[in-house]
């Protein structure tokens, strides 16, 4: 049983935030690493970005560390790759108002902002055009979900959600509970993972004082990125109206093994979040060194399946332009 544990103090996370690495050559340092041993990027334009409570989870000393390749930018992303796209979900088309994407029927997903805590080198939305989206677009597309009585799900998305003020995100959240069509609300978020000291008493008296009940889907992709913090982050959200899951990317050299899958899933349950998708990795420009090939994604999945219990296995999925749901992949 997870004891009750209480959340984080509220002034701590922006602290951690706006002290974020934002240079490689500081992050090397402090991971006892050389750059020659690193084909690192100094000058990428999607910068590196990752908190110190994240690398405190890496191992010093070790270039290859799962944590480490998730975030740290290579030149190798410059190379211009036959295939891969800055939009292969052509989420361009989903557009229904600025800031607000109408994929699948009775939800509606809202960019909420275009910051994040973390940059992820494998992010599908490296590319998105954020200043096109974001706070200036609220008040429009509140309307244009007030004036759809089908959305029954507002899913907040982004950049990451939980990166907006305490009380930005109140209002946002409040007026979304409010509207009579919305049953729920869900938050896709990375925060109580890589900066769980997101997660503070604002946050959870916010939560759990909503009118409707929450869906938190949290992401991490490998089981050394759940700890002692993220574990006291968890157990403040596991509140009755409040369900937690996790989604995760299946990435090359980061958790492409049987055994790390298993662990990952394992390490998900003892922190009370059950595992909810494993993503194949989008055909997005600058990512080709996370592809998993189908095949080996199957036989992988083939794997975890003879040794996790069925509530511990994720769903193998790849998001296909225009599809109405995320796709399976058959195994
Ligand atoms: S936190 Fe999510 S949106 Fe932000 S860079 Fe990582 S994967 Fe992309």
């Amino acid at each position: 049983m997870i004891p009750a544990i209480a959340p984080y103090a509220n002034d701590l996370w922006p602290k951690l935030l706006s002290s974020a690495y934002r240079d490689v050559d500081p992050l090397l340092e402090r991971l006892k690493l050389q750059g020659a041993q690193l084909p690192v990027d100094r000058s990428s334009r999607f910068e590196l970005r990752v908190p110190e409570p994240f690398v405190a989870r890496m191992r010093c000393g070790d270039p290859a560390d799962p944590l480490l390749l998730q975030v740290l930018p290579l030149l190798a992303e410059r190379t211009l790759t036959p295939g891969l796209m800055e939009d292969p979900l052509q989420e361009q088309d989903a557009l229904a108002t600025p800031g607000l994407l109408h994929k699948y029927d009775g939800r509606a997903l809202v960019i909420s902002t275009g910051a994040c805590a973390v940059h992820c080198r494998y992010c599908f939305r490296r590319h998105f055009p954020y200043s096109e989206h974001g706070p200036r677009h609220y008040q429009s597309l509140l309307e244009h979900v007030a004036a759809d009585p089908s959305i029954r799900e507002v899913i907040l998305s982004g950049g990451d959600p939980l990166t907006l003020s305490d009380t930005a995100l109140i209002k946002l959240l409040e007026q979304f509970a409010a509207l009579p069509q919305v049953t729920r609300l869900r938050l896709h978020s990375r925060l109580p993972v890589v900066l769980p000291q997101r997660v503070n008493e604002n946050l959870v008296s916010l939560l759990t004082n909503l009118s409707v009940p929450v869906v938190m889907v949290i992401h991490a992709n490998h089981a050394n990125e759940l700890d002692p913090s993220t574990a006291r982050a968890l157990a403040a959200l596991k509140q009755p109206n409040i369900t937690l899951l996790n989604q995760s990317v299946l990435l090359a050299k980061i958790n492409n093994n049987a055994q790390a899958l298993v662990d990952l899933s394992e390490a998900l349950f003892a922190q009370g979040v059950l595992p909810y998708y494993l993503h194949m990795t989008d055909a997005v420009q600058g990512t080709a060194a996370f592809l998993v090939a189908e095949a080996e994604a199957v036989a992988l999945y083939q794997a975890i399946t003879a040794k996790l219990p069925g509530y511990l296995l994720p769903k193998l999925v790849r998001e296909v332009p225009g599809q109405k749901a995320k796709s399976a992949i058959p195994v």
